[in-house]
């Protein structure tokens, strides 16, 4: 047992009994960690959910719950909270990577990531951190050739069972795309390409449906979150 400190962001709190709660948490150090909070909705406001900053607690060898002491938000981050442009992008993140990462597994480039919604081209960000997620943990299918041919898809690309086919080659019932969507996926591996892409809010659920459609299918499991996300994003 061990107090330690790292840099990380909470995402989730699950009241306990009484006053207490579990977090979960990403952090820099120790990937996704749970957080047994014992007061966490005090008069004085609770832990603040959605903002960059350091979290101090005691790590336990013998249980994945380790006891939280503070959360000490990063003041350059506070409007992450605030904004929904922001926080909705974050919850359906880190909705997403409940779903792919263990307990304690180390990834350092989420927290670069995290950090870069600061320069607000929100759209673009959310679709390259769930590309770059997907990527990091070996789930992110070929979009660069045609699964069954072996051809460059340029136009219409189709999504099956986690195989990426020409229009010509797609499987009946598979998930279609348009050729602006090929266009921003390609942009992710390509460096000028990604910096000079305007991406608005339309292209960037055009993507998130394909995304969410590959999550699904190989997870099998139903991402709650994103029905709402698209509702209120197109409110704001
Ligand atoms: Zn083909």
């Amino acid at each position: 047992m061990e107090r330690v400190l790292s840099e990380g962001i909470i995402y989730k709190i699950s009241k306990y009994a009484d006053n207490s709660a579990i977090a979960s948490a990403y952090t820099y150090d120790y990937g996704k960690i749970k957080l047994f909070i014992s007061k966490a909705f005090s008069s004085k406001g609770g832990v603040q959910t959605f903002i960059p900053g350091e979290i101090d607690f005691l790590k336990k060898d013998t249980s994945e719950l380790n006891k939280f002491y503070t959360f000490r938000p990063d003041t350059l981050y506070m409007e992450y909270a605030s904004t929904p442009a922001i926080s909705l992008r974050l919850s359906l993140y880190f909705d997403i990577f409940d779903k792919f990462y263990e307990l304690e597994q180390s990834d350092t480039v989420i927290w670069t990531i995290l950090k870069k919604y600061k320069i607000s081209d929100y759209s673009k960000i959310n679709l390259f951190s769930i590309y770059a997620l997907l990527t990091n943990t070996g789930h992110m299918f070929n979009f660069n050739a045609c699964s069954n041919c072996g051809n460059k898809i340029i136009e219409q690309g189709a999504l099956n069972n986690g195989l990426y086919f020409c229009k010509k080659c797609a499987p009946d019932n598979s998930f279609l795309t348009e050729s602006y969507v090929n266009t921003i996926l390609r942009a992710f591996s390509n460096q000028e390409l990604y910096k000079n892409m305007k991406i608005s809010k339309y292209d960037e659920l055009s993507v998130l449906d394909l995304f969410v459609y590959h999550i699904e299918n190989i997870t099998g499991s139903f991402l709650k979150s994103y029905k709402l996300f698209k509702e209120l994003i197109l409110t704001i």
